[in-house]
């Protein structure tokens, strides 16, 4: 992904690393496999890439428009669903 349109007109880009715009959704009975996985990585002095391709890999990537703060949640990992706060 680099540049999605949001449903008020705002380009969103997440080109930057790390992105304001970026946030990970992650459910709650995932979390603690996650946290456990990161220890573990960390504890083995591993690739910290791999620590960062697990937790992106147990959470759905979302984005929030800066403009009018929908957020585009991308459960699928390639097409966004826009929601709005009421
Ligand atoms: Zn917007």
């Amino acid at each position: 992904m680099s540049n999605i349109r949001c449903k008020c007109g705002f380009v969103i880009s997440d080109v930057s690393a790390p992105c304001p715009m970026k946030w990970r959704l992650t459910a709650d009975d995932k979390w603690e496999d996650i946290v456990e996985g990161i220890v573990s990585i960390a504890k083995g002095k591993q690739d910290l890439a791999r620590a960062y391709f697990l937790f992106a890999s147990e959470s759905l990537e979302v984005l929030k428009c800066p403009e009018c703060s929908r957020l585009l949640i991308f459960e699928d990992g390639q097409h966004a669903t826009f929601y709005v706060k009421e």
